[in-house]
């Protein structure tokens, strides 16, 4: 090879090289791009990853902050839960009864001592058993009194009790006498909730109780019986008092006479209202009174009272004094029974409460409206008084003031009560003022109509001009004066005999002198004496509470024009003055001549009757009748009579010993059946208990007249009931006899 050619191979191999070189060289070249833009990539790589690397990191670090609070909150949360349930047990611990809670499989979940500890020595009772077990257990070891239940039926019985909406409350008897009382309910989740109340002592309580109203209800049934004999046996004698002083009224008698008879009666019939209205005390307290409203006469019936009163106050030297508003009208439509009832209580207070002084009975009034009279009617005594702390309840039932003090004082401790139930019936209030040791003022008022004065004081005036009132009490004077004065008399008064001897000598002359009698130094008679040996002619009245002996001795009814008991009703004394101006009134004609009867047989009248007084009252009622009058002593002996003696008529009483009246009737009614008789029988009755009148009628009996006994109500059954075959019963009059 030739240098030549060996330069040419060495310039190609060169070039060659060299080309490989740049090949090379730019291979190089664009690896070393790649290499930087990769290297440029990964770097803003890794600041990314920088950054994502911080951002976790200060995340973490803030869910790290967060996960210690909630680890706090969750712990304090846990604290708290824990205090509450222990709060909530502790609450449920100081339950002295039973507490439970089962879950909805009936397992005891949780409970109280209470509940546990009438399981005590019975460690399995306890969270975990079930329901069931439990009843199982307590039926086993007779736990609770189950009776003749079995174990299954009872089990049964008891958890049938938790099916039930709303489940119905039991009441198990422990074995060591508790009574428990479970009351049952399903909480919102499922579970049973379970309390065991414990009612021993309620149900003791309720014993106790029962046995309380037993015994209360036994004692009222016994009331009521007593009520019912105290009736009979009051209104029996009463029948005999009322019915012998109609009779008595009936009479020739002096007026003196007349009075005590009639206030006789009429104090007799206001005994048999009260003895009615105490008996019905019930009907009060139902409040079904029923008031029956008439006219009568305010004074008069005030008046009636006092006079009943004026023997027990005499005796004990009290005053009793009325004082009637002269300017009142005195007739007032409303219920006399009942207002008598609250007077003679109000009143009849006074004076068992006073032993000395006075009790002064004052009624006022205005007119409420045309015809409507407000009356303010007060009772004013001067007795032991009621200590303030008992006045509150003075009006409530049996409410004596004090029962040491009062067992001096008889009573019932009804009257007030009445007597408010009564006032506030009619509409009107009662009230009481006292002071312990001082007296007591019992007042109450009622708006009435005014009725019509059917017996209203004549117009006429009284032609006396000038009265000397003499009376060592100062009420009595004031009283009198006011009446005086409104009749017109000039009115001078003197509380002694002296001042009164001074008055008259000194002059101008008096029309008329009231003296009161009982005075201190010179009394009324002694006075009038003393103005008869003076010359003086004057007419003088005495008003006396007590004028009998005055009365009998004639030499001090030489001296007096008139004796007055006190307390002087207003038209007596208006009469009195009147009739020492006026002529006295013509003698009463004589009593006309029996009249001669036909000639017909008598009506037979049959009278069963055991009392002996009444069976006087009533012979002595129907003497005047032409009538054939057997009596019987009881209703064997009515029987035998029906038979023997064939009456026209029977009054029957109803209450009497071996066969009553009720009995009678109904076996004469069946001796009837035979013949087809029918016998008219009057039930004659002192029970004046409601019901009586239907259980009377239903025996047979054909009419029925309550006791007392009044001659005209008899009269008119006798002459109802006279057969035509027997002579008229009634006496003819002149009249008729001259005209047939
Ligand atoms: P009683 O039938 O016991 O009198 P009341 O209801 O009428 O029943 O009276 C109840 C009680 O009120 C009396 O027992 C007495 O303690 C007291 N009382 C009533 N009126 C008076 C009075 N005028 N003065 C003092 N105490 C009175």
């Amino acid at each position: 090879m030739t240098l030549a050619e060996k330069l040419a191979k060495e310039r190609r191999a060169r070039l060659a090289a060299e080309r490989l070189l740049e090949h090379k060289q730019r291979e190089l070249f664009a690896a070393n791009e790649k290499l930087a833009l990769h290297a440029r990539a990964l770097s803003n790589q890794i600041v990314e990853q920088r950054q994502v690397v911080r951002s976790a990191l200060s995340e973490a670090e803030a869910l790290k902050g967060q996960n210690s609070r909630f680890l706090t909150d969750l712990d304090r949360a846990h604290t708290a839960a824990v205090m509450a349930e222990r709060r909530l047990w502790d609450s449920v611990e100081t339950i002295r009864d039973g507490f439970a809670v089962f879950d909805t499989s009936l397992k005891l979940v949780a409970a109280n001592h209470a509940y546990l500890a009438v399981f005590a020595g019975h460690p399995e009772i306890a969270p975990g058993i079930g329901y069931e077990a439990i009843l199982r257990l307590c039926w086993e070891k007779k736990l609770v009194e189950v009776g003749d239940a079995g174990l299954e039926e009872w089990i049964a019985t008891m958890l049938g009790r938790w099916d039930q909406d709303p489940i119905p409350p039991v009441v198990v008897r422990f074995f060591n006498g508790q009574y428990v009382k479970l009351i049952d309910r399903r909480a919102r989740d499922g579970d049973m909730v379970t309390l065991a109340l414990n009612i021993t002592e309620t149900i003791a309580r309720e014993a106790a109780l029962r046995e309380a109203q037993e015994r209360a209800e036994a004692a009222n049934r016994a009331k009521s019986a007593f009520l019912a004999n105290m009736s009979h046996e009051i209104r029996t004698p009463m029948n005999g008092v009322v019915g012998m002083a109609e009779l008595l009224c009936d009479t020739t008698l002096t007026e003196e006479q007349r009075l005590y008879a009639e206030t006789i009666k009429t104090s007799g019939e206001a005994l048999l209202v009260i003895i009615n209205d105490v008996l019905d005390y019930s009907k009060i307290e139902a409040e079904k009174i029923v008031l029956h409203p008439e006219p009568f006469d305010l004074e008069r019936c005030i008046h009636d009272i006092v006079m009943l009163m004026q023997p027990s106050v005499q005796e004990k030297g009290v005053d009793l004094l009325i004082d009637f508003d002269i300017f009142l009208p005195t007739r007032f439509v409303g219920d006399p029974g009942r207002i008598r009832q609250v007077l003679t209580n109000l009143i009849g207070n006074a004076v068992k409460f006073t032993d000395h002084g006075q009790v002064l009975v004052r009624v006022v009034g205005f007119e409420a409206d045309p015809g409507l009279q407000e009356l303010h009617v007060s009772i004013e005594d001067t007795g032991i008084g009621i200590a303030a702390e008992h006045l509150d309840h003075i009006f409530g039932e049996f409410n004596q003031v004090d029962d040491q003090w009062d067992r001096k004082f008889e009573g019932t401790g009804l009257g007030l009560a009445i007597s408010r139930r009564l006032i506030e019936h009619m509409g009107g209030t009662i009230w009481v003022d006292s002071v312990a040791g001082q007296g007591s003022c019992f007042g109450f008022e009622v708006v009435l109509p005014v009725a019509e004065d059917v017996g209203a004081d004549p117009a006429a005036p009284i032609a006396l001009h000038r009265a000397l009132v003499v009376d060592d009490q100062l009420t009595n004077r004031r009283i009198l004066q006011r009446q005086l004065e409104t009749y017109g008399l000039e009115v001078i008064t003197c509380r002694s005999g002296a001042e009164a001897l001074a008055a008259v000598a000194e002059g101008p002359a008096f029309d008329v002198v009231l003296t009161d009698h009982n005075m201190p130094d010179m009394d009324g008679v002694q006075l009038a004496h003393r103005l008869r040996q003076a010359g003086q002619t004057v007419p003088i009245l005495l008003l006396s509470s007590h004028p009998g002996p005055v009365r009998e001795d004639a030499a001090a009814r030489a001296d007096l024009a008139a004796i007055l008991q006190k307390p002087v009703l207003r038209r007596d004394l208006f009469h009195r003055l009147q009739s020492l101006s006026a002529p006295m009134p013509p003698a009463p004609v004589a009593a006309l001549p029996p009249v001669p009867v036909p000639e017909r047989r008598a009506m037979r009248v049959l009278a069963a009757e055991d009392n002996r007084t009444n069976q006087l009252v009533f012979r002595k009622m129907t003497k005047d009748l032409d009538i054939d009058l057997v009596f019987a002593g009881n209703g064997l002996e009515a029987l035998d009579l029906h038979a023997s003696f064939a009456p026209d008529l029977i009054f029957m009483d109803i209450s009497m010993p071996e066969m009553d009246g009720r009995a009678a009737a109904r076996a004469i009614r069946a001796a009837e059946v035979a013949t087809g008789a029918h016998v008219p029988i009057v039930a004659l009755t002192a029970h004046a208990m409601e019901g009586d009148a239907e259980g009377i009628l239903a025996a047979g009996i054909d009419y029925y007249l309550t006791k007392p006994l009044r001659r005209s109500a008899i009269t008119e059954q006798i002459v109802a009931l006279c057969p035509q075959g027997a002579r008229p019963v009634l006496p003819r009059t002149e009249a008729e006899t001259e005209a047939a």
